[in-house]
């Protein structure tokens, strides 16, 4: 079998390095991925796909049945990608997919078009060579991850599968869990009044500037191998256009990164108190830490206000997802196979959240994503396709009980 996939993934190469191609040259930022929706969703087809469909939030799913020997897997990428940001500061056009030293460039080909290009083919060539693998396949090409995975976050309530692999960048080793992302805002009220006159108002920073410094002193919760939280303060929003005005209100956005265990009330139990302390400092301010929501809207129309939470998790590492995972991929790739932990949150968080064990393997190296210099080597897209084929042949007989 092993043999018979190698040759097969290497047949399909060409094509899929053309189709991954297609997709860069082809934008979506988040809430505006329908052109590569229909793309995808035409390859499946062509690929001769049991089922393909998109649900009403956007996703693209495709189906392969199984045997009815095994247990079903879903294979899940995201098909929004964050602003390319000026093209002259790029080396080659971002939305090029151009290939130069064997890499192919652009905004979105590690992150992850390059995963999707791979999966949707690593499922084709089964399909195409009337392979049945052992339970049912999905390949989910899901809307919005990087505004918070709602995609993923609604996909789950109407497809359970009995695991999945998320295809973010591992560097094509094996990931098993990330810190989560918990998106907040403190927003703190004083009083306006003309900038001339600071003594007659209440100046709303003379809190975040306490708060802010406070932050560093915070006792964080570390636990192996995820390291420590953290938290950054980002954006800062006043109530105000004018810069001689003293702003009524302020809201600082912060991005906390939490270690598995450690919830959104966690977080907030703890942050309450340390604002309130800045709040008595300064007579007649009052404010609140809150979680942030985001209103997003879907390309087919659907809006809905979406906390900006990513779960964090953890799979054991001597879960039998993982094991199987790292087994089949070391025999499959002929190369020792790392368990690794990611350094950012995926919508791994959201299936797990589901109940559904998450693994990930995916092409491309984390520190070119987000950057003018992403990039995913052609050689990591040719093997993930053979990753993702073994992978979609063995994780279903691994017991789910
Ligand atoms: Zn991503």
């Amino acid at each position: 079998m092993n043999l018979q996939l190698a040759s097969l993934a290497e047949q399909c190469g060409p094509e899929m390095i053309s189709f991954c191609q297609q997709l860069i040259r082809t934008p979506s930022p988040s809430g505006d991925e329908q052109a590569v929706a229909r793309l995808i969703g035409d390859e499946m087809k062509r690929l001769d796909y049991d089922q393909v469909w998109t649900d009403d939030w956007g996703n693209v799913i495709g189906l392969l049945r199984g045997r009815n020997e095994g247990s079903s897997i879903m294979f899940n990428g995201h098909m929004d990608h964050v602003d390319p940001g000026n093209p002259a500061d790029w080396p080659y056009p971002p939305l090029g997919g151009e290939i130069h030293d064997g890499h192919m460039w652009g905004r979105g080909t590690t992150d992850m078009k390059g995963a999707l290009a791979a999966m949707v083919h690593a499922v084709g060539l089964l399909a195409r060579a009337g392979i049945r693998p052992p339970g049912d396949l999905y390949v989910a090409a899901v809307v919005q991850e990087e505004v918070g995975g709602l995609g993923t976050s609604k996909l789950v309530q109407t497809i359970r599968p009995d695991c999945a692999v998320v295809g973010e960048a591992s560097s094509n080793q094996l990931a098993r869990g990330h810190r989560g992302r918990v998106g907040l805002v403190a927003q703190v009220r004083g009083r306006s009044v003309h900038a001339s006159v600071p003594d007659q108002g209440v100046n709303p920073h003379a809190v975040l500037a306490r708060f802010v410094q406070r932050l560093e002193t915070l006792e964080l919760v570390s636990e192996d191998p995820f390291g420590r939280s953290t938290v950054a303060p980002t954006l800062i929003h006043a109530d105000q256009a004018s810069s001689n005005v003293i702003p009524g209100e302020i809201q600082l956005h912060l991005d906390w990164r939490n270690v598995p265990g450690e919830t959104a009330e966690d977080i907030l139990a703890q942050l309450g108190p340390v604002l309130d302390a800045c709040l008595a400092d300064v007579p007649g301010s009052e404010g609140e830490v809150v979680l942030n929501q985001r209103r997003l809207q879907t390309w087919t129309g659907k809006t809905e206000t979406f906390p900006d939470v990513f779960p964090s998790y953890g799979l054991d590492a001597h879960h039998p997802l993982v094991l199987r995972g790292q087994e089949t991929l070391c025999r499959a790739l002929d190369r020792p196979v790392e368990v690794t932990i990611w350094s950012f949150a995926t919508d791994g968080g959201h299936l797990m959240a589901a109940g559904v064990p998450t693994i990930g393997f995916g092409p491309g190296h984390a520190h070119t994503v987000h950057t003018v210099r992403e990039r995913v080597p052609v050689s990591m897209l040719a093997e993930a396709t053979l990753g993702y084929a073994a992978l979609a042949m063995e994780l279903g007989l691994v017991s789910q009980s």
